[in-house]
Parts: structure tokens; C-alpha cells; sequence
């Protein structure tokens, strides 16, 4: 696959024996994508792996998908509610037992601006997430816009979900599990996917197939992201999905892996 397909990074000549590998199951994380299908690509496996080791799994994506298809003459309203749909049924597939949110930014034109950074750490308070995934915003050579907006609107809502003079009012609604205020709320590693420099790796040996299932599950786009319009060039897909996180895995002698960046201490 071409180095810059979705959500895995080009390999890398980086030593794989400075790689973290295999983060301990968390009891509850996040991910955040720009569209419905990037937290598929870019962490499927790794959220499947957890959901079945008992991680209750969220799930935020920042726009509406509404610019996801080929078709010119696309009815963008039921397009957004098409993509929606597969975007539960493709969590559901990972298994996630978490929260699915759409924070409804228009596709295409997503911003880091001050109202989605209080929605999104606004989440991140609320699910107290100990790991949260998402884009990786320093990635070089990067064209989709949104991409790179969503990585640096995660990262600036994690300072201000973590810090307790962000967003106040955050603090006078009460938490409907716990009855009590929300408080701020520090995750403790943030894995970034499309990793420029990549230090970790995740064994998804387990749960490729679980990936694949769940990334089919987006079926709108299977034409303009998977090059996949009909069944031999579904099989494929399959085919380029399954050499790519087996050459992802090898170095560090996985059948098959995703790859991140990983931060601690934030
Ligand atoms: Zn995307």
C-alpha cells in the first residue's frame, strides 16, 4: 500500500527494538477520528483486542463524513446518516460497549476552534478515558485537511480536559452515572496513529479479522477509500489490508500490527 493509504504510516527505518509494544489493556478508552472509517484504519485492531479483554471502548468522530463519496450528484443529508449508521454498526463489530459521539463538523472543513475543543474535552471529562487514540497532527507531507485538524483539536482538548481552569462549566453539570459534578480528568497515554515517527506497536494478530469486518461495515466507501467495487477487488482490499499489518508486524516478529506514536506524562 501506498505510504500515505489510511491510518498506518510508511515503514519506517526506525530501530524496532525502541519500540514500546503492547500497552496494558486499559479499563476505558477513547478514540477520536475525523470521519466514520478513520478510527477502523487507524486502531481497529488495537480497540478490538482491548473490547475483548473488557475495555469499555468510546468513540468520537469530529465530522459529518458528508464529502465521502465519488458521486457528484450524492445526497449529502442521507449520505451523513448513511455513514453514521456504519460507523455504530462498524463500533459495534469492534465490539465497543462505550459511547459513539459525531460532534458534526462539515466534512472537509474541520477547524480546531474554540466550541469543538469545549465538546471534545467536555467528552473526555465525561468518559474519563485512560488511553485516547487519534490522528497524529505532526505527520508530514499530510494533504486532508481534516486530518491534521483533528489531531491538534485532540491534543489541545486533552490540555484542556486535564487542566481545571479550561472550560468551567464543564463543572456544573453533573455526571448522570455518577451523580456527581464532572471534574477534569487526566488520560494517561495518548497513541497517535499515522504516526510520523512511530515508538509503539500493538500485536493485532488476533483481531485482523475483527478489523476487517468492522472497516467493512463502510460500505459507502468502499469505492472512493477501498477501491473496492466489486467482490474481487474487495478480496483485494483484504489481501493489501492483511500484507500491510503483516509487514507492520514483522519486524517485531507479530503476524500482524498496528503501529503509533505513543505520549506518556501528559
Ligand atoms: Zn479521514
Amino acid at each position: 500500500m501506498a505510504a500515505n493509504d489510511p491510518g498506518q504510516p510508511a515503514l519506517s527505518s526506525i530501530d524496532p527494538s525502541t519500540f514500546s509494544t503492547n500497552h496494558a489493556v486499559p479499563t476505558r478508552a477513547l478514540a477520536v477520528g475525523a470521519h466514520p472509517d478513520d478510527i477502523e484504519f487507524g486502531c481497529g485492531g488495537t480497540l478490538a483486542k482491548w473490547a475483548a479483554a473488557g475495555c469499555v471502548v468510546h468513540y468520537a468522530v469530529l465530522t459529518d463524513g458528508s464529502k465521502g463519496t465519488w458521486d457528484v450528484d450524492a445526497d449529502a443529508v442521507a449520505l451523513v446518516a448513511t455513514r453514521q449508521a456504519e460507523q455504530r454498526e462498524a463500533a459495534r463489530r469492534i465490539g465497543a460497549a462505550g459511547s459513539v459521539t459525531f460532534l458534526g463538523a462539515v466534512d472537509g472543513e474541520l477547524e480546531n476552534t474554540h466550541a469543538l475543543r469545549d465538546a471534545l474535552s467536555r467528552l473526555i471529562r465525561i468518559v474519563q478515558p485512560e488511553v485516547v487514540l487519534g490522528h497524529d497532527p505532526w505527520r508530514r507531507y499530510r494533504l486532508h485537511p481534516d486530518h491534521r485538524a483533528a489531531g491538534f483539536l485532540l491534543t489541545d482538548s486533552i490540555v484542556a480536559a486535564r487542566d481545571p481552569h479550561f472550560f468551567r462549566h464543564h463543572f456544573d453539570i453533573t455526571d448522570l452515572q455518577t451523580g456527581q459534578p464532572l471534574a477534569h480528568h487526566r488520560p494517561s497515554t495518548l497513541l497517535l496513529w499515522e504516526a510520523d515517527t512511530p515508538n509503539h506497536v500493538e500485536d493485532v494478530s488476533a483481531t485482523l479479522d475483527t478489523k476487517l469486518h468492522a472497516l467493512e461495515a463502510h460500505a459507502s466507501q468502499f469505492e472512493s477509500t477501498m477501491k473496492a467495487t466489486d467482490k474481487a477487488a474487495l478480496t483485494a482490499f483484504r489481501e493489501r489490508m492483511r500484507a500491510r499489518l503483516g509487514s507492520l508486524g514483522s519486524p517485531h516478529g507479530f503476524a500482524a500490527a498496528e503501529v503509533f506514536h505513543l505520549m506518556g506524562d501528559l
